[in-house]
Formats: structure tokens, sequence, C-alpha cells
């Protein structure tokens, strides 16, 4: 018997959630290699890593008669899963709940405990209490508790190993079932949300739309405060505590914002009172101040690295681009032949590195400055990157943990997109 012709019958889907490793089965060990169970080279079944396997027999429908690892008497698999991730079947040795699970609205089935997709990958694993803990394979953590604080929407509907009905809903408090989890979180961090305009929501959403997908606007929220509107006093159009981390926003200064961001977009030059320089700035000021927060939760490694970048933008931009005679503020102001080739982002970047953080913060969260950014800035847009997708790489001890485990959360739930920089 050919290989390809039993992967051909199981059929290239299968092929890709089959794990490989040792299987023991009747006194016997046999190699599982992508899922093919070999004995002496032959194709002798087919072994999926929610646990699920087909033992080739007699008939075609011997063969084809899908089984539980855990049915089949001393029957047990060692090895990895079909992404590397070690995998031991059964799971455990006290079984686990069957039913049917929604995570995030997402369906699983669970057999024994084994959570999976219908095209058998190991999803997570939940015991009789309904524990759920997920598959990691981005820091390749076996299974990750779930807790309150990361969890997704969650109903199961089932029975646990010894066959007694057991159902399970949740739903964080104030957590609504018709918006999906980014679009909960925003809410959550911008006070009355639901008091902005059609206009002023979607500045919000866009603004913060990448950090909330991330989990970043979940972690740093509980880690620094959530962000209202308030009276600023002087006149900037945003302040973040330092000692709180609590944002506040003038509303009047917000309104201005999402003007010029409507009129030219992210970006805009204006006049300075020394023309004829310009000034050019972020009309974005709900993830500037974002921005700082985030900059509190980063490692002292990372925002040494802010530092380093920012020093030396400002001995280019102190040269290049010169304050004109009399002007005693910090901002980059340009000549306007000089925009294009500006070493900040904006004029505001230049007078602080914590500005400057802010500022990319700030024109990194859409497209349309973020293609500016990396073209001017690709080191700071590398952080940031990093920041999103390698966050253990860049947050402070602290929060490492936390924020992986809401990622893993947010995978197992299909609520992190893989091309959050794309979309
Ligand atoms: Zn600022």
């Amino acid at each position: 018997m050919q290989a390809e012709t039993i992967v051909g019958k199981f059929g290239d889907k299968d092929e890709s959630f089959g794990p490989s490793g040792f299987l023991e089965l009747g006194g016997n060990t046999l190699v599982v290699d992508f899922g093919n169970i070999l004995m002496s080279d032959t194709v002798v079944g087919f072994l999926y890593e929610d646990g699920h396997l087909k033992i080739m027999g007699a008939s075609q429908k011997d063969s084809q008669e899908l089984r539980v690892i855990d049915d089949l008497e001393a029957c047990v698999f060692r090895g990895i899963d079909s992404r590397g991730l070690e995998l031991v079947l059964p799971l455990t040795q006290e079984g686990g709940p069957t039913g049917d699970l929604y995570y995030n609205e997402i369906q699983y089935l669970v057999i024994n405990g084994r959570v999976s997709t219908a095209e058998h990958e190991l999803v997570g694993i939940m015991d009789d209490n309904l524990n759920l803990a997920v598959r990691d394979h981005y820091t390749r953590t076996p299974f990750r508790r779930v807790d309150e604080n990361n969890m997704l929407s969650f109903y199961f509907d089932g029975a646990t190993s010894a066959g007694k009905a057991i159902k399970k809903d949740f739903l964080k408090p104030l957590y609504r079932r018709d918006k999906p989890y980014f679009e909960n979180e925003i809410i959550r961090y911008f006070q009355d949300f639901d008091k902005l305009g059609v206009q002023q929501k979607k500045y919000v959403l866009d603004s913060l739309g990448i950090w909330a997908k991330s989990g970043l606007l979940q972690v740093v929220r509980k880690s620094e405060g959530n962000c209202a509107m308030g009276n600023v006093k002087h006149g900037a159009a945003g302040v973040t505590r330092v000692r709180t981390g609590m944002v506040d926003l003038d509303a009047a200064e917000f309104d201005r914002d999402i003007d010029l961001f409507k009129r030219f977009g992210a970006l805009a030059s204006v006049s300075s009172p020394f023309p004829p320089h310009v000034e050019v700035r972020v009309n974005l000021v709900v993830s500037h101040e974002f921005g700082h927060q985030l900059q509190f939760c980063l490692s002292q490694a990372s925002q040494d690295r802010i530092a380093d970048l920012y020093q030396g933008r400002l001995t280019r931009s102190r040269r290049t681009n010169p304050a004109p005679n009399g002007y005693e503020g910090r901002s980059e102001l340009l000549r306007p032949e000089n925009v294009m080739s500006r070493l900040f982002i904006s004029g505001y970047s230049a007078t602080s590195k914590e500005e400057y953080w802010a500022e990319a913060v700030a024109a990194f969260s859409v497209p349309e400055s973020r293609k500016i950014l990396n073209d001017m800035d690709p080191a700071i847009c590398q952080i940031l990157t990093e920041i999103l997708y390698h966050p253990e790489q860049h947050l402070s001890a602290v929060l490492v943990e936390p924020i992986l485990d809401l990622q893993a959360s947010l995978r197992a739930g299909k609520a992190l997109p893989e091309d959050l920089l794309t979309c």
C-alpha cells in the first residue's frame, strides 16, 4: 500500500493536522509521520492531533470509521503536533467533557476534554469544571490557562466525563455580543464612547484599531487606566497623567483634531509664527495619548532604544533644519522645501523623547501615516511592529505573561488577525 493513495483518501485538508511521533497500540510501538500511522513502512491508519484516528480495516467502511484514542485500550501517542508543539494523547488520564463549544462565536467540538475544529486541529483542553486552556504555538507553550480577564464569549453545552449534563454561558460584564472583541475593548477604554457622534466614533475606532485587536489596549488599560473626555486646562489636545497614567482629552481639541483629520488626513502642514517656516502635525490625539500610556508599559531597554533614536534624529534635525531666529520652542519648524526631507514625523515629535514616541505611535496607528513614518523612520516602525507581533520583546517583565495569555486566547477565538498592519 502506497502512502500517497492513503493521503489522497483522507484528503489534503486532514493531512495538515496530523502529528508526528510514536503510538503505542496493542503492545506495539508504531511510528506516526504527519498523521500516517506506519507499521514496517506501511500506512495502517491515520491519527489526527485532536485524538481522532482511523485504522485501516478489512473493509472500506472499517477504514473510514472515525474513532477516538481514549476508546482504544492502552493506546498512547507521544510526539509533536502538525506545527511542532509537544503533544501527548490522550491529554489527560481523567478525560474531560464532551459537547459543543462556541468561543468568541467560533464553533468547536469538545471530545473528552479536547477542543478542536471540524478539521481536527487541536485548539485547547477543557476540564470537567469547564476551565479552558488553549494551545499556544507562538511561544511553544502546550497549554495556557484562560482566565476571566482574557476569556472571550464562551458557551458550552454538553456532558462531563461522568456523563452529567453541563452548560456554561460566560460573557464579560458590559461585553456586547453583537460587537467584535476590539470594539468592545475600545468602548471599555474610551469613557462615554456611546455619547460620541458617528464621525467621532469612527475616528476613535480607526485610531485604536490595531492596538485593540492585538490585545495591547486591554493590557495597557489595565496597567495604566482608561481615557476620558475632560477639560484640559493648559490647552493641549490631551494629557496623560504621569502618576496614574489616565488620559484626559480636551473636548474642543478633540473635535479640532477630527476636523483636521477629515480635511487633511492623518498629517497636515500648518503655518508657524515664523513664516515661511511651517510645522507638520499628526491629527491623531487619541492614539498619541495612548502612546504615552504604552510607553509606561515598556521595558527599560526598549525605552533606552527609543531615547537613542530620538537623540540621533534631534542632532541631525538641529543641523539640517535649524530653528528660525527668535524661535524659542523645541518643535521642528521647516522651510517648505524641506517638508519631505524632515527628520521627525511632526514638529512636536522633536520636543522630547516622550513626544517623539507618542507621535510615532499616533502616526503608526492608521495606514496612511504609517507608510510615511515607515519611509522616514524605519527603526521606530520596527519597534512598533515588534510590539504588536512580539510584545514579549518590549513590554516590561510584569506584563509579558498577561499579554501572551491574552494573545493566545484571542488566537483561539480568531480575534487576532495575522495581517493586523494591512487591514
Ligand atoms: Zn504628548
